[in-house]
């Protein structure tokens, strides 16, 4: 069963759940905060310098360079900017990261 809602979960984590953030931060710019928070997910193109790049036994969380515990201390200083995009991004980062280690969890790693 964990193997059907493990890519549901994220998936939907990654792509739809930065919406619903941003709803409820920024109802009136959720749209706008919303694509800045989906834009945090390109903190997976760290995954490229890794080899092999994509390798599903393996946990992002402290392994890939934007995934690791001084990138997070990055994203939540990004939360003390007051501006909203920066704000919305960092969160965005924080919550992939969230993300990321729920999948860790879930496969045991
Ligand atoms: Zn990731």
């Amino acid at each position: 069963m964990i193997e059907l809602f493990q890519p549901i979960l994220h998936y939907g984590g990654h792509f739809l759940v930065p919406f619903v953030f941003a709803a409820i931060l920024w109802r009136d710019d959720w749209k706008q905060a919303g694509l800045v928070m989906f834009a945090a997910n390109l903190i997976d193109l760290d995954h490229l310098l890794a080899e092999p790049i994509f390798d599903p036994d393996r946990c992002s969380i402290g392994f890939h360079l934007l995934h690791g515990w001084e990138a997070a201390l990055a994203y939540v200083l990004l939360l003390a900017i007051p501006r909203w995009w920066t704000r919305a991004f960092g969160l965005g980062a924080l919550w992939h990261l969230a993300v990321d280690y729920g999948d860790c969890l879930m496969q045991g790693l």
